[in-house]
């Protein structure tokens, strides 16, 4: 997987992103309200994050299933429902037209900025794409709204899109079915970027596709962001593609950033204990030792652990892991960690053999 991938230049190489936030999240708690055996519950699916993503770069977002990765992209997105909600904390962007604080918006306005400024590139293309409706439709159905051009104007503006992307035209006269099922995720970006978006959140994007499938795809997002200056938010558990593809990565755990760095910063010297593990789960090739696994699961959200939340499972951890959360330090230029041990001795977080 990682050879594979190794041929997409990574953006640093290509065109350096700039040191500008585009999207600045400040101390976002987002929990869900539920009720769990007749009892109300939060879910702290989100739980004081603050970061930012600058013009011009790919970041990326890691972390295992129930870490809060989905939660943090709807709720950056502001596309939460009931039972979601913000608690506290902001979401600001800083287009070039000026500033928006995705709270502060009205419906209308928030609805006003998607597509043109905001998009988003859904996990699988069937939960986009209606089986019953050919794609120009979806085309007509989605982006009419958000462009000026109308009628021919319109379909000269999707056609030329599509080429640019290297997607043939003929694709608006087939019904999703018809396709492969990368063509489809193809379709699906192609549909979200037509407006040349200046943020794009990509959920998963590369999930069930097959190695040689991905690597197209994940190219085709890399042109995109090239050509437009967008900033993507690409999330995804594969560290793999993170290696590859990603100029910044943030990694969650258990509704918390726990490291944050520079990409290549992150895999060649991690500085929290989780982010160690997944490096190591990595498969390299030659490397014949036995992978072992992280013991133990996830902690639920609705009743996580006190001090850190990884000291259930943490090889590392120490009292006063088990008391008090670490904050969020940066260690090394640009690179963050909440860890205890790490802020004592960042010797002491190693990659597990
Ligand atoms: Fe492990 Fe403690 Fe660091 Fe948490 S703070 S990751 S328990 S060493």
């Amino acid at each position: 997987m990682i050879a594979e991938l190794r041929s997409i230049p990574s953006s640093a190489e290509m065109k350096a992103p700039q040191s500008v936030p585009l999207l600045t999240v400040d101390g976002l708690k987002a929990y869900y309200k539920v009720k769990l055996f007749g009892i109300d519950r939060e879910v702290r699916a989100v739980d004081d994050v603050s970061l930012r993503i600058n013009r011009n770069e790919i970041y990326g977002l890691a972390g295992e299933s129930s870490s809060g990765k989905s939660s943090l992209i709807k709720t950056i997105a502001g596309a939460i429902r009931p039972p979601l909600r913000v608690v506290e904390g902001s979401v600001r962007f800083s287009f070039k037209d000026g500033d928006r604080d995705i709270y502060r918006l009205s419906p209308r306005e928030l609805s006003a900025i998607r597509w043109s400024h905001l998009s988003y590139i859904m996990q699988g293309s069937m939960s986009v794409l209606n089986p019953v409706r050919r794609i120009k439709h979806a085309f007509a159905d989605f982006a009419l709204p958000h462009v000026a051009a109308k009628g021919a104007d319109f379909t000269g503006l999707v056609e030329r899109h599509l080429k640019r992307l290297h997607l043939d035209p003929a694709v608006l006269q087939a019904y999703p079915h018809e396709l492969s099922g990368g063509m489809r995720q193809r379709v699906t970006i192609a549909l979200a970027t037509i407006c040349s978006p200046e943020f794009i959140i990509a959920d998963e994007p590369t999930t069930a596709l097959d190695v040689i499938v991905q690597k197209g795809v994940l190219a085709m997002i890399r042109e995109i962001q090239q050509e437009f200056g967008s900033s993507v938010l690409f999330v995804t558990h594969d560290m793999a593609v993170h290696a590859n593809l990603t100029d910044r990565l943030g990694i969650m755990y258990a509704g918390r950033l726990v490291e944050e760095g520079r990409t290549r910063d992150v895999f060649r010297r991690p500085l929290h204990p989780y982010t160690a593990h997944l490096i190591s789960s990595l498969p390299r090739i030659g490397d014949e030792a036995p992978k072992k696994g992280l013991e133990g699961s996830p902690p639920s959200l609705a009743d996580p652990p006190p001090g850190c939340r990884f000291h259930p499972r943490c090889p590392l951890a120490i009292d006063i892991c088990r008391r008090e959360a670490p904050p969020m330090v940066e260690l090394l230029p640009g690179h963050r960690t909440a860890c205890h041990v790490a802020q004592a001795d960042p010797a002491r977080v190693r990659p597990v053999a």
